[in-house]
């Protein structure tokens, strides 16, 4: 029995890491993916990926900081799959520095990002649901820091507390039209975005490479071990098919024990 069967899943960012492999999932339990992403060729190749596996799945184009962008990304999902049921607002950069060295222009992108972001694609996939009457489930991708700080990391940090806010709100306001809102919080998960920090922290904390991974990613965890794109994957179709309302406003901690609530 397939989890999602029938459903239409709007994922962001998922050309590439935790989103791409959401979206895979979320095929091959059924549901019809939207790879909303900014880079409009790699959302072509990872839908294209999904179809040649016997998943539907739809590539768009899709800027979350921009309003118009927002509406029209969401709006050709609506149009193509008749329905939104399931949004993962999960696109997300990262860009690390001391606070008294972050400029203003990344401290302005990174809220953008995060924040503008997941109200602007909660707007609108609500929009969509809540004029259909069919209820659905909206996760954001969190991460640790939502719930615990990290030196250089003001701008990541203060976005991913306020993403716990917007999904409370959204679980208020959701349940008068059966939306769910939950959020998604990760450890350190090899992706393209950590790939990008080993480098950057090394340098900036002057320790190797090796030490950035053992003591500042990997330190906090009870076994040392990365979360994987597959762990995050798995909560988020827990969340997503979740039979009730029950299950709201709530975030879900998956890091190796890095932080326990
Ligand atoms: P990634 O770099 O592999 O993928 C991010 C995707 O987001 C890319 O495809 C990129 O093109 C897209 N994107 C970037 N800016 C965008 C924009 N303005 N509009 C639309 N798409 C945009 O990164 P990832 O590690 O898979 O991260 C995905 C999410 O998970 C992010 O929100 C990140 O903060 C969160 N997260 C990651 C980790 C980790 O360790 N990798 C841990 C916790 C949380």
């Amino acid at each position: 029995m397939m989890k999602l069967s029938g459903k239409t899943a709007v994922i962001t960012g998922s050309a590439s890491g935790i989103g791409l492999s959401i979206a895979k999932l979320f095929a091959k339990e059924g549901a019809a993916v939207v790879i909303a992403d900014l880079k409009l060729d790699a959302a072509r190749a990872a839908a294209a990926e999904i179809e040649r596996e016997g998943g539907t799945s739809l590539a768009v184009e899709m800027d979350v900081t921009n309003e118009a962008a927002v509406k029209a990304g969401m709006d050709e999902a609506a149009r193509h799959f008749k329905h939104i049921d399931i949004l993962v607002s999960n696109a997300g950069i990262q860009i690390v520095d001391p606070i008294e060295d972050f400029s203003f222009d990344h401290w302005k992108k990174m809220l953008a990002i995060h924040l503008d972001g997941g109200f602007l694609t909660t707007r609108e996939a609500v929009r969509h649901m809540k004029a259909l009457g069919t209820g659905g489930a909206v996760i954001y991708m969190g991460s640790v820091h939502s719930h615990e700080a990290s030196a250089l990391k003001s701008a990541y940090v203060t976005a991913k507390h306020g993403l716990l806010g917007l999904a409370r709100v959204l679980a208020k306001e959701g349940a008068a039209y059966g939306v769910r809102s939950n959020v998604i919080c990760p450890g350190f998960v090899h992706t393209p975005l950590v790939e990008k920090q080993i480098p950057e922290q090394a340098r900036t904390l002057g320790i190797s490479e090796e030490e950035v991974v053992n003591n500042v990613m990997l330190g906090g965890t009870v076994d040392k071990e990365f979360t994987t794109v597959d762990d995050v994957a798995q909560t988020a179709l827990f969340l997503a098919a979740f039979p009730t309302n029950a299950l709201t406003g709530q975030s879900v901690v998956v890091s190796h024990g890095w932080f326990m609530q």
